[in-house]
């Protein structure tokens, strides 16, 4: 399963039932947190995601919507005993943040705090594990803010049963036709691998384009992902007030999708005024038609 779980779906100010910006990427029973505005760790327990399981956290930048929920959730793993290593990934002034909020506090964690600064300069893979790639880009922000990009390809070949049972090929062996070996039969005979076996399923792509401006420079990071999440703080009567602010409309970010020819777009990071969300949904599907609204507790298959 790859998929994105919204936890926040609003900008800067909280309301009653929209949380600041935070998601959660699973893959293979492993979780990423992107983003981690205050409420998060509610937000964790409501949707009954299990903490022990992120690895990573990536904070976008540092407005607060993005990160205020990130030391709570790190007090408490810590109180939680926790002991697995935590990746965290964030501009480099998150590090002294994080570290004084610690020091004051004289908490001493019980796991290792793992921080990785995000610098414009370099930007590109971030990590890579099993099945996964994680890059980063900029996105152009009232600060240094950073989008993410999420590639799952399967390396395992698949299968086809039936094909290796009529070369006789012993069910011990599957694990090494899916690594990609050929199989010597007793008489020396060799069964190709590409005779049993069919090539990997397609990767998939995720993109999370953070906070931005309209920005057509996104869109080489975006070309073709099966899934892009761009912000539409406003709708589109406010197109000036967002580029002040270095934000973005629902037709914008519905724009950005068609031009790179995204399949799907979550829009989300809805500002507090709105108290309906389906207009931002009315103004972006004639532009884009395969957008949905990033909806709290919804999980959004890749
Ligand atoms: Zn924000
Ligand atoms: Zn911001």
């Amino acid at each position: 399963m790859f998929a994105v779980t919204i936890l926040g779906n609003n900008s800067a100010i909280p309301t009653p039932d929209r949380h600041p910006t935070a998601q959660v990427i699973t893959y293979n029973d492993q979780l990423i947190l992107v983003d981690c505005g205050e409420g998060t760790q509610m937000q964790l327990t409501r949707y009954k995601v299990r903490r022990s399981r992120i690895r990573h956290i990536l904070i976008s930048h540092l407005h607060g919507d993005h990160y205020f929920g990130l030391i709570g959730l790190i007090n408490s793993l810590s109180l939680l005993g926790r002991t697995d290593p935590l990746s965290v990934y964030g501009p480099p002034e998150l590090e002294e943040i994080i570290q004084l909020q610690l020091r004051s506090a004289a908490t001493v964690l019980k796991f290792d705090l793992q921080f990785h600064a995000l610098l414009p300069e370099r930007t590109g893979l971030l990590f890579s594990e099993k099945d996964m790639e994680v890059h980063c880009f900029p996105t152009r922000h009232r600060i240094p803010c950073y989008g993410f990009s999420f590639s799952m390809q399967r390396r395992k070949r698949r299968l086809i049963p039936e094909q290796a049972r009529v070369y006789d090929i012993p069910a011990a062996f599957f694990s090494r036709l899916q690594e990609g070996a050929d199989y010597q039969r007793k008489d020396g005979t060799l069964v190709k691998n590409d005779w049993v076996t069919l090539p990997p399923p397609k990767g998939k792509r995720y993109v999370y384009c953070a906070d931005s401006i309209y920005d057509e420079g996104l869109i080489p990071h975006i070309q073709g992902a099966d899934l892009v999440y761009h912000e539409a703080t406003y709708l589109h009567d406010l197109a000036q007030r967002a580029a002040d602010r270095y934000h973005s409309t629902s037709v914008q970010a519905a724009t950005l999708a068609l031009k790179a020819e995204a399949k799907r777009l979550l829009i989300g990071h809805f500002s507090s005024k709105y108290t309906e969300l389906e207009p931002f949904l009315e103004e972006s599907l004639p532009v884009f038609p395969h957008t949905e609204l990033a909806l709290e507790g919804v999980s959004y298959l890749v």
